[in-house]
């Protein structure tokens, strides 16, 4: 979707609702498809006393294996833009701005980069996932095992008679 915002950039207080959705399911990350649903954004271009601000809401749904448990798992995740559009940049780069030189804003290509940017850097199945045994690989979220993980490191163990030797 290419927003037209010349109608925006000449009037002080105009402003545009944005939303749409956008396909993402042939990203992959690591030979997986994490991004099934499609990506849905929505939000507002606006111009407050002469500046032109863009507030966009991406909700995302990232569907993969748990990085503790290795169950296929989704998590939807919000990511918040909240930036100001300029024709130029007037002073150094800013990441706060976004230029349109031509008053027109690619909304899809900004949608897939941000995503892409906000991708989780950890994947839990759920916040206290407690992952596999050590020993028997049994996901211990579905109930405990009967292994003993309490095995002192012999290397431990030395330090422990040294310690308890007074
Ligand atoms: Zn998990
Ligand atoms: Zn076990």
């Amino acid at each position: 979707m290419i927003l037209d915002l010349r109608r925006i950039f000449a009037n002080e207080g105009a402003s545009l609702d944005v939303e749409g959705s956008l396909d993402m399911s042939n990203v992959d990350i690591l030979g997986g498809f994490p991004l099934k649903k499609p990506v849905k954004y929505h939000g507002s271009v606006y111009n407050k006393s002469s500046v032109v601000f863009l507030n966009l809401f991406i909700d995302f749904e990232f569907t993969a294996p748990c990085d503790r448990c290795g169950n296929n798992a989704s998590v939807c995740h919000t990511v918040t833009i909240d930036k100001s559009l300029a024709t130029a940049l007037q002073r150094q780069e800013s990441d706060t701005i976004i230029v349109v030189p031509d008053m027109r804003l690619e909304v899809d290509e900004l949608v897939y980069s941000e995503v892409i940017l906000n991708l989780p850097s950890k994947h839990l199945c759920r916040e206290d996932c407690k992952g596999l045994c050590q020993k028997c690989g049994k996901n211990l979220n579905e109930g405990s095992c009967d292994c003993d993980l309490s095995e002192p490191d012999p290397r431990l163990e030395k330090l422990r008679n040294l310690l308890n030797n007074d």
